[in-house]
């Protein structure tokens, strides 16, 4: 056992013996220095702890001590000032150690905001706004579905009933749309919570009998925003009083906002008559985006978090993504973290481990050609010509020549894009290579690969196998 086990052991065994307080104030930023001649010396970062803790402590933490090491006979404490400065690194962390007791004082809280008559919200994230959502063709609806609601709140859109799988930015809406109404009504009372809340809440207000009290309570709400509605399923008690919430609400014009996993129509164990209110205002459904939609959000997750990515790795991300937005924050922000812990550019390769690691089951393009890629050193145009024609299986001839056929053009252009973008080859050049056509075919051919890439999955495919074999 080195001395920093030691002593966090010795620290365990002494915790349960002191309060947690006092616990915090003395032990915290304290190092086991050395063990030497039944000699343990501790170090303490002030001369106040040091005078207090040989007072007060001294025989407890030696009998903590010797409960680990029993040649231990004796302790001293010293005195070194650096070990409350992190980047002395002897400090045992007791965070730890008092850990599992912060936690449990957590659960019950949450960060909530209240608004008195014991009416609560759970506080907004304000990194969730309706300006940095994101909007493509996919999402527009439910985007403009919630600005309406937000700049006329229990208007045409109450209630909203926004729907769709996970991790695809319902609550982010939600959230959002709730902000926004508290900016132009400042003092409205504005109430967010999982709908698994709310449920608790009024099983503890019928346990108790105060029904009443809660249904007087949700009376003085502007607005309610219940997130994951599904929860409701099969918990007929509940849906009695929400309904009854959900009227007096609907009757006084408030505005009432839902998001769900489902459609109202596949909702089961729901009582029909509080499926028939959900669509009442209305029913929108958030998509997974589209490429360009996702490309769009990464390029905002990497200005959120202000690092700087290649294009060629978010596409890359963007195009593997397929299920939802919060895997592909997830895969961006590994990243962002492996390529700051191993202080390198990320790589196509360290991007591809990473997503192949969290996709156990999933084929991931481009994976397999990295994978079983031979490298080749590519020095100059023919060999970038040598690699395309073997890849496509076309003859040299077939590459230069005219036919347009598309097994034919399409490694012509792939050929010219490679030698732009990676060789660094001018327009003229390539043009030269390529039995003498003009700049402007070689820019077309160029442009045209880089828009065909947005949506089609082979020529991604090609591209990111003939990258690696080029060693890039
Ligand atoms: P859901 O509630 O549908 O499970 P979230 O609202 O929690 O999903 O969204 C997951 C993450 O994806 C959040 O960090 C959210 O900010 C982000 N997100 C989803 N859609 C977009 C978008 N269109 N623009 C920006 N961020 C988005
Ligand atoms: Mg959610």
């Amino acid at each position: 056992m080195d001395l920093k086990e030691f002593w966090l052991n010795s620290l365990k065994r002494l915790y349960p013996t002191i309060t947690h307080q006092k616990f915090v104030s003395w032990f915290k930023n304290t190092a086991a220095i050395s063990i030497e001649k039944g000699t343990l010396t501790v170090g303490l970062p002030t001369t106040f702890a040091q005078n207090w803790v040989n007072d007060k402590y001294k025989i407890k933490v030696l009998q903590a001590a010797q409960e680990l090491n029993p040649e231990i006979e004796k302790v001293v404490f010293e005195v070194h000032a650096t070990l409350d400065n992190p980047a002395d690194g002897r400090a045992v962390n007791i965070d730890v150690i008092i850990g599992k007791k912060r936690k449990s004082r957590k659960i019950s809280g949450g960060r909530e905001v209240s608004y008195g008559d014991g009416l609560k919200s759970k506080a907004f994230n304000p990194r969730y706004t309706l300006n940095n959502f994101i909007v493509g063709k996919d999402n527009r609806l439910p985007h403009a579905a919630c600005m309406a609601a937000a700049n006329m709140p229990g208007g045409i859109y109450n209630p909203l009933f926004i729907y769709g799988g996970v991790g695809l930015g319902k609550t982010h809406l939600l959230q959002a749309t709730g902000i926004e109404i508290l900016k132009n009504r400042p003092d409205a009372k504005v109430i967010y919570m999982s709908a698994e809340k709310f449920v608790t809440e009024i099983v503890e207000a019928i346990g108790k009998r105060y029904t009443k009290e809660f249904k007087a309570k949700y009376r003085n709400v502007d607005c309610l925003i219940l997130d994951d509605v599904q929860f409701f399923a099969r918990k007929d008690s509940s849906q009695q009083e929400f309904f009854h919430t959900f009227d007096d609400l609907y009757n006084f014009n408030k505005q009432i906002l839902i998001s769900c996993d489902r459609s109202p129509s596949e909702l089961e164990g729901i009582d029909t008559r509080l499926v028939s209110r959900f669509t009442m205002g209305m029913v929108v459904e958030l998509l997974f985006p589209d490429f360009e939609t996702r490309l769009a959000i990464l390029h905002a997750k990497c200005r959120e978090h202000g690092v700087i990515i290649d294009s060629e790795i978010l596409e890359f991300i963007a195009y593997n993504t397929q299920k939802s937005i919060r895997e592909l924050e997830g895969i961006l922000l590994q990243v962002v973290a492996l390529s700051q812990i191993q202080n390198t550019v990320p790589t196509l390769a360290l991007v591809a481990g990473i997503m192949k690691k969290l996709n156990k089951s999933k084929e991931i393009v481009g994976i397999q050609e990295i994978k079983t890629e031979t490298k080749r050193i590519v020095r100059d145009s023919d060999d970038v010509m040598d690699m395309v024609c073997e890849h496509f299986n076309i003859t040299r001839t077939e590459l230069l020549g005219n036919d347009r056929r598309r097994e034919f053009a399409l490694p012509r252009q792939i050929c010219m894009y490679l030698m732009k973008n990676e060789l660094d080859h001018s327009y003229e050049k390539i043009g030269r290579d390529f039995s003498g056509r003009t700049h402007t075919t070689v820019l077309h051919a160029c442009n045209k690969v880089v828009s065909s890439m947005k949506t089609d999955e082979k020529l991604v495919r090609d591209l990111n196998a003939l990258k690696k074999e080029m060693g890039l």
